[in-house]
């Protein structure tokens, strides 16, 4: 089945907890902290694999869980971090965020991407030890992994897209210029999917086409197979455009012509504006006349015009060569930019979530908003800090803090930076 969307849900792993230990052993009576940190969550990373055309396997598993880190043990023993879940998708997958529609990666490279971030593990008593507070009893927990909600858009790679209505011969001519085999019929919709192929030109250049099936009159509305497929020639540089110049199913070839590209405009102004070649196909059952009028008609809007028989590769080969030539002057392959996520100011003052615990004379704030800011956050940069104090105060944590008794110079632990507090 060829699936090309699919919804899902990711979490990446959570950080393990930090230990509360301390070192024992034989005749030494009271030894130092010595709890671990926890280990590191896994990540929920994409990458491509070039076996997969679709996304069928995302429609029988939604849920994708990367496992968490491991809690530190004694003996400052630090927990093991948890193995990335890497999840396969077929080259030219777009995930985006369900919640906003923006796009987060364009799995189309061999890169693989990190789509969710692994909590880190929480410290251990060990690092919280000072020269005045010598037996902490606490430790921190590990902080959540990220979870998403993610839409997985299969948008294929091809250089070259054949469109045009049911019948005219798009799946005869792929198959006699590549080693593409899609099923051929003299019935409509013989093509389900969208199929590639290696096109080989000449002096070893070569390229990738696509046969898109079911673009019909009212498409784009979701007529016939709909527009289902025209997100597959979004990113081809160019369409070849075919049509049944010998009008043999009683359809006028450039009436099929102008109802496919109104179709194109409704999906995409964008896509109707890219570079179209005309193949003017089933030339044997065309008389002389209509051939004539035809080829008029594009060549006076300035089309270039191939006339062709793809079931006897007649004619084929001037448009691969035509189209090879071309390529070198278009545009490569549309690769999509991550789209930011909208960002919130958080100086402007807001009550926001937050956790306040006191351990020991260490007053201990968790609000998973926090790690993001703290992530950009420069200790040594004056700048950065007085932000960071901002953000401190308009989310509403001074004050809990003072409410909780603060006095200058305690110690204030937020994951893993640690200050004095200073009124
Ligand atoms: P598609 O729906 O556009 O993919 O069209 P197909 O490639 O499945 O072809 C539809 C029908 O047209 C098939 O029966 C083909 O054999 C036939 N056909 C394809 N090319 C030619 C041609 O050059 N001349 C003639 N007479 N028939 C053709
Ligand atoms: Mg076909």
């Amino acid at each position: 089945m060829f699936v090309d969307i699919a919804n899902i849900y990711v979490k990446a792993g959570d950080g393990g907890n930090g230990k509360v230990s301390f070192h024992r052993e034989k005749y030494v009576a009271a030894g130092g902290p010595d709890g671990g940190d926890g280990g590191r969550g896994g990540n929920i990373v994409f990458k491509v694999d070039p076996n997969l055309s679709t996304l069928a396997d995302f429609r029988y598993k939604r849920k994708y869980i990367a496992e968490s880190g491991q809690a530190g043990g004694a003996d400052r023993c630090n927990g093991k971090s948890a193995p990335d879940l890497v999840l396969s998708v077929p080259k030219g997958t777009l995930i985006k965020e369900k919640e906003t529609g923006r796009i987060i990666a364009d799995i189309s490279d061999d890169e693989p991407v990190i789509i969710a971030k692994g909590g880190k593990g929480g410290w251990g008593n060990s690092h919280f030890a000072t020269p005045t507070r010598q037996v902490p009893k606490f430790a921190k927990s590990g902080v959540p992994g990220e979870a998403l909600d993610l839409i997985l858009e299969l948008k294929l790679l091809a250089d070259v897209g054949l469109i045009g209505f049911p019948n005219v011969g798009k799946s005869t001519f792929i198959s006699v210029v590549s080693e593409a085999k899609p099923k051929i019929a003299n019935y409509h919709f013989t093509t389900l999917v969208p199929t590639l192929g290696v096109v080989s030109a000449f002096e070893g250049k070569s390229f990738v086409m696509a046969d898109i099936p079911g673009i019909i009159e009212g498409a784009s509305e979701g007529v016939g197979l709909g527009h289902e497929f025209l997100r597959h020639v979004e990113r081809c540089r160019l369409l070849v455009h075919v049509i049944d110049v010998a009008g043999s199913e009683g359809r006028d070839p450039i009436d099929d012509f102008n109802k496919i590209n109104s179709e194109l405009v409704n999906f995409s102004e964008e896509l109707a504006k890219r570079e179209q070649i005309i193949v003017a196909n089933k030339c044997d059952l065309a008389d002389e006349e209509t051939l004539k009028t035809v080829r008029e008609y594009f060549e006076s809007k300035g089309f270039k015009y191939f006339e062709c028989m793809a079931a006897i590769a007649e004619g084929t080969n001037d448009v691969i060569k035509y189209i090879a030539t071309a390529l070198d002057r278009l545009p490569p392959i549309v690769k999509y930019e991550p789209e930011e996520a909208p960002q919130e100011d958080f100086t402007v003052q807001k009550a926001r979530d937050f956790t306040l615990t006191v351990e020991d004379g260490v007053y201990i704030i968790e609000a998973p908003w926090l790690l993001k800011i703290l992530e950009t956050v420069d200790p040594d940069d004056y700048e950065s800090l007085q932000y960071f104090q901002r953000v401190l105060h308009s989310s509403g944590i001074i004050d809990a803090l003072v409410t909780a008794g603060v006095k200058e110079g305690d110690t204030v632990s937020v994951y893993d930076i640690e200050f004095d507090y200073v009124p």
